[in-house]
């Protein structure tokens, strides 16, 4: 089972769970140490637009628009105000909130969600690039990061939030993969792979659920 981010051939299977009542294998690779679903077992387009539809992360919905406020404090914490930047929210999901939010701001922002036809790009190259809760959706994980870097604008800054495997000594029982739409799982030294192999440099990895690459 190759790994989707590296294709190496050196990876290890875990072990296997009912994921919202779908088998799911888990690998974990020795080289880039993602863990991940073999492609095999991924949901169809049309589940996984089905599955979101049950995350309710709706405009409207003000619990959502709490959580990407504290997002966006976490975003400027880490890569400095906004102000002036062209943003891109990368797979922002169906109503763009996080963009919207940040348009509201008066910070130039796009989303780029293919999944919802969100796929204009108008502002890049951008300053700065915001991967939400969105990194672990990735099926091909590696035609991300290139599209990533070619997005963003030489020395701008991508800011990543996506649980990180480091601190989880079971990932068999770990509450982050019962999720049928989540497919790969990152530690820091998966990251210091990315940045390595499309063009980055990590500059942090908080092994928790944060990460700060330069390009
Ligand atoms: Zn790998």
């Amino acid at each position: 089972m190759n790994c989707p981010l590296c294709n190496s051939s050196d990876t290890v299977h875990l072990g296997a769970r009912n994921v919202e009542h779908a088998h799911r294998d888990f690998y974990r690779c020795r080289f880039c140490d993602c863990i991940h679903v073999p492609e095999y077992q991924h949901p169809t387009g049309e589940e996984e637009i089905q599955r979101y539809a049950t995350h309710n992360n709706q405009y409207e919905n003000s619990r959502y628009r709490e959580y990407l406020t504290k997002i966006l404090q976490g975003a400027v914490q880490w890569m400095g105000s906004l102000d002036g930047c062209n943003v891109l929210d990368y797979g922002g999901g169906e109503e763009e909130v996080l963009a919207r939010m940040l348009r509201e701001q008066g910070v130039r922002a796009d989303c780029w969600d293919p999944v919802y036809g969100h796929n204009t790009l108008e502002s890049a190259p951008y300053h700065r690039i915001i991967c939400c809760e969105a990194a672990e959706h990735f099926a091909r994980p590696g035609n991300e990061f290139r599209r990533m870097k070619n997005l963003l604008r030489s020395g701008g800054l991508i800011y990543v939030v996506t649980r990180l495997s480091d601190t989880i000594d079971q990932p068999l029982t770990w509450w982050y993969i019962n999720d049928s739409t989540h497919l790969v799982f990152y530690s820091c030294r998966s990251w210091e792979y990315i940045a390595d192999s499309f063009g980055f440099t990590l500059l942090r990895c908080d092994s928790k659920s944060q990460i700060l690459l330069q390009g």
